[in-house]
C-alpha cells in the first residue's frame, strides 16, 4: 500500500533544526563558548517547554488528574506553543486516543507496534490520519475550556511570539543574538521535542513491566529523569487518572512534586491518587502470571500452580481486610466517633495485620521466585 504524502513542514522543521542544533552547537561552543548565562536561561526554557508538556498537555488536559488556576493553565498554554508540539487541544486529543487504544495499530495515533521510528517521529511526518485530523468529538471537556480554546486559535502567533520574539529578547537582554538563537532557539526546540517524543517510543519498547502487561508501556527509571518524571509509563497506562507516574518517593518525578507544589499554594486542586490497595493488587498480579508462565515449563507444575494461586488469593483477602480497616480507622477518625481505647485496638489490629501480610507477602515471592 503507497504511504500517505509527507507533511512537508514537518518534515522541513524536524530535520533542519535536528541538523542545525547538531552542527551549530558544538561549533559554536568550540570556537566562541557559550556563556553561563544563556546556558542558564537555555535550561530554564526546557524545563518550561518540558513541564508545560507533562503537567499541562498531559496530566492537566489530557488525563484530568488534578484542576488548576488559570493562571498555571495560562503559563501551560504558552509554555505548550513555546515546545511546538500542537495545540493542547489536539494534543490531548491525539493522546486520549493512544490510551484508548494503545498499540492498535490503526486506532493508536503513534501505536509503538509500528516500531521505533513510526512512534518516535514518524506518524508526525506523513498525513496518516487525515480523515480524523480535525475530529475533537473525544476532547469535549476541554473544548469548553477558555484558555484551551484560546491557545488552540492563537497557537501559531503564540509560537512565533515565544520561539522567536522569546529568543530574540533574550538575544537583546545578553547582548548575543548568535548564541541565544543556538541555545534557546534551536537546541532547547530539539532537546524538548525528542525527549517528550521518547515517551511514545522508548518507554514503549525498554523497561520492566511490574503493573501490567495488557499493552507495551515500560517503566524505566533512566528515561524518567529526561521526561521530567514520565518514564513510568507502565504504571500510568494503568492508572491514567493518576496525578503521578512516579509514585515512591525516590523516583524522579519533578512534575508531580510541581503539582503538589501548586497545591500548597492554593494553584492546584482535587489531586487524583489511584487507592493504594489497586495498586498493590495489580503488582502481585502480575508476579503471579509472571510465575505461572515460568510454571508452564516444569513437571511438577500444576500442584505448585495450585498452591501459588492459593497463596495469592490468601494474601489478597488479607490486603483488602487491612486497606478497609485503614480506611475504618481514617474515617471514624474523621467523624471523631472513636473513643481513646477504641482508636488504640484499632490501630493495634491495624500493625498486626500488616506484619502478617508482611510475612505472608515474603513467604509468596520467595515460593513464586522458585516457580
Ligand atoms: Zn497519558
Ligand atoms: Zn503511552
Amino acid at each position: 500500500m503507497a504511504k500517505p504524502p509527507l507533511i512537508w513542514t514537518n518534515v522541513i522543521l524536524f530535520s533542519t533544526t535536528l541538523i542545525a542544533a547538531l552542527i551549530l552547537v558544538p561549533w559554536y561552543q568550540i570556537s566562541i563558548g557559550f556563556e553561563a548565562i544563556t546556558i542558564i536561561i537555555a535550561v530554564f526554557c526546557l524545563f518550561f517547554c518540558g513541564l508545560s508538556i507533562t503537567a499541562g498537555y498531559h496530566r492537566l488536559w489530557s488525563h484530568r488528574t488534578y484542576q488548576a488556576h488559570w493562571s498555571v493553565k495560562l503559563l501551560f498554554a504558552i509554555g505548550g506553543a513555546f515546545a511546538l508540539q500542537n495545540s493542547a487541544l489536539h494534543w490531548s486529543s491525539d493522546h486520549r486516543l493512544h490510551h484508548k487504544h494503545v498499540d492498535n495499530n490503526e486506532k493508536d495515533p503513534y501505536s509503538a507496534k509500528r516500531g521505533f521510528w513510526y512512534s518516535h517521529i514518524g506518524w508526525m511526518l506523513r498525513h496518516y490520519n487525515i480523515a480524523t485530523y480535525d475530529d475533537y468529538s473525544n476532547v469535549r471537556d476541554l473544548q469548553k475550556d477558555p484558555i484551551v480554546m484560546w491557545q488552540h486559535k492563537y497557537y501559531v502567533p503564540l509560537v512565533l511570539i515565544t520561539n522567536i520574539g522569546f529568543t530574540l529578547f533574550i538575544g537583546w537582554l545578553t547582548n548575543n543574538m548568535l548564541a541565544s538563537a543556538i541555545a534557546i532557539g534551536v537546541a532547547r526546540l530539539v532537546l524538548s521535542h525528542h525527549v517528550t517524543f521518547f515517551i511514545n517510543s522508548w518507554a514503549h519498547m525498554w523497561g520492566n513491566q511490574p503493573y501490567t502487561d495488557k499493552n507495551t508501556a515500560k517503566d524505566n527509571w533512566l528515561l524518567a529523569l529526561f521526561t521530567h518524571g514520565e518514564g513510568y509509563h507502565n504504571f500510568h497506562h494503568i492508572f491514567e487518572s493518576d496525578y503521578r507516574n512516579g509514585i515512591k518517593w525516590y523516583h524522579y518525578d519533578p512534575t508531580k512534586w510541581l503539582i503538589t507544589s501548586l497545591a500548597w499554594f492554593g494553584l492546584a486542586s482535587k489531586l487524583r491518587v489511584t487507592p493504594q490497595q489497586k495498586i498493590e493488587q495489580a503488582k502481585l498480579t502480575m508476579i503471579l502470571q509472571k510465575s505461572k508462565q515460568r510454571l508452564a515449563l516444569r513437571q511438577d507444575a500444576e500442584e505448585l500452580k495450585l498452591k501459588l494461586q492459593a497463596e495469592y488469593e490468601q494474601l489478597v483477602i488479607k490486603l483488602n481486610e487491612f486497606y478497609g480497616l485503614r480506611k475504618q480507622l481514617f474515617e471514624d477518625k474523621k467523624r471523631k466517633l472513636l473513643k481513646e481505647y477504641d482508636k488504640t485496638a484499632l490501630k493495634g489490629q491495624i500493625k498486626e495485620l500488616k506484619l502478617a501480610i508482611e510475612l505472608q507477602r515474603k513467604a509468596w515471592l520467595t515460593l513464586a521466585s522458585y516457580a
